[in-house]
């Protein structure tokens, strides 16, 4: 293994989720729904499969029918315009798209500033891309973990390329707000930088929360690579099938990695997903309200358990601290919970580089049947 990699292990979620099988525990660990997704969504890919749509190569950069259906969300979502031909593409998952954008955006030696804690390919890809990563942490502030500005400003050099930027955030469930959004975009320009960001998801926000695409602030479109996923928004995790959408300049860019990392993926879904996206608003606002509601019961459960609780304004997950059940250590609570309890989450501390920020926090995913948190829930009370 070269150097770029040595310092990356098996991913966290590959060692838990294998845990919980060899335990036999609830696997409130990998963030993945135990519900499928719309019967009609299913139809449509087994129609697509039958009727021999996709199932040799696709267009490099997405069917068309996916391209129009992702420009189109984004019109009727949020007013941003993009163009199907050059300005959309759509990749093996999200997780596609962010590697394929740092392989296409960094230079050898530039700085890529990420909000800390960081869903873990971040990191692996800045590396392969020759980056630096420079962390701005995320700490907890009057119940959610919030971005300090000047710390973000303070972490901008002469060889800052980007902001990787994440809303609503994995793992704090933080959702940035439009006064933080709008003066990250001011220091994007201030300082010419690019901003790639994760918007996997951009349905889940609970409470009303609202989710602001950057690209959609005053200067910012021409400046964003903004990063989506049909994994989390129709629970097809397993479909892998994410996009992009930026100028066309970017866009390009963003392909000539892409079509050396996979060429094409996922043909038969990708006609399923376009479907998918031209499902009415009552889809999106169906499972924000059934999330919201699972949110709230592993959320109470846990406070009941003796966690300290982050409620998270949006996401599947929800991160706790484990010092009030005289914890430190989430690594060792995380790889001894099975054991005590049943029950499988994931340590924070591996989305850190300061592992000491992130060493109390352990995060549970509550994109699960209700049953199956209940169960998990109970297990967890005797733990206190
Ligand atoms: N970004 C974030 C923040 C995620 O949590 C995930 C996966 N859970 C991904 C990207 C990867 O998405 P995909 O499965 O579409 O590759
Ligand atoms: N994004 C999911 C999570 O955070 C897992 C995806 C993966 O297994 N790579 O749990």
């Amino acid at each position: 293994l070269n150097r770029r990699l040595a310092e990356f292990g098996t991913t966290i979620f590959a060692e838990m989720s294998a845990l919980a099988t060899r335990t036999g525990s609830i696997n409130l660990g990998q963030g993945f729904p135990d519900t499928d997704g719309p019967e009609e969504i299913r139809e449509a890919a087994v129609r697509a499969l039958r009727e021999g749509h996709g199932n040799q190569y696709p267009p490099g950069p997405g069917v068309p029918e996916l391209r129009t259906a992702i420009a189109e969300h984004q019109l009727r979502r949020y007013g941003l315009e993009y163009d199907p031909d050059s300005e959309v593409l759509v990749t093996a998952g999200a997780t596609e798209a962010i590697a394929a954008a740092l392989l296409a955006l960094v230079e050898p030696g530039d700085e890529v500033v990420a909000l800390e804690p960081y869903y873990d390919s971040y990191a692996a890809c800045i590396a392969m891309a020759g980056g630096t990563r420079v962390p701005v942490t995320l700490r907890p502030h009057d119940g959610a973990f919030a971005l300090d500005l000047d710390e973000l400003r303070a972490a901008v050099t002469e060889r800052t390329r980007l902001i990787l930027l994440n809303t609503p955030h994995n793992p704090t469930g933080t959702v940035l707000s439009r006064a933080e959004l709008t003066a990250i975009a001011e220091l994007a320009q201030e300082r010419d930088l690019l901003v790639v960001t994760d918007e996997v998801y951009e349905h889940l926000v609970f409470d009303g929360a609202e989710h602001v695409p950057i690209a959609s602030l005053p200067g910012m479109r021409e400046r964003t690579v903004t990063i989506g996923s049909a994994g989390k928004t129709y629970s097809f995790t397993g479909w892998k099938v994410g996009w992009i959408t930026a100028t066309p300049e970017l866009t390009g860019a963003v392909r000539s990695a892409k079509q050396f990392l996979t060429y094409v993926s996922s043909g038969p879904f990708q006609y399923a997903v376009a479907e998918a996206l031209r499902l009415p608003d009552a889809y999106t606002d169906g499972l924000r309200a059934e999330l919201q509601a699972k949110r709230d019961l592993l959320s109470e459960g846990l406070a009941a358990a003796g966690f300290g609780v982050h409620r998270p304004a949006g996401t599947y997950f929800v991160t706790t601290d484990i010092r009030p059940l005289g914890e430190t250590d989430g690594f060792a609570f995380c790889r001894a919970l099975p054991e005590r309890a049943g029950v499988v989450a994931i340590p924070n501390a591996v989305f850190y580089d300061h592992r000491e920020e992130g060493a109390p926090f352990v995060r549970f995913a509550f994109c699960k049947r209700v049953d199956v948190l209940q169960e998990a829930v109970d297990r967890l009370k005797g733990l206190a």
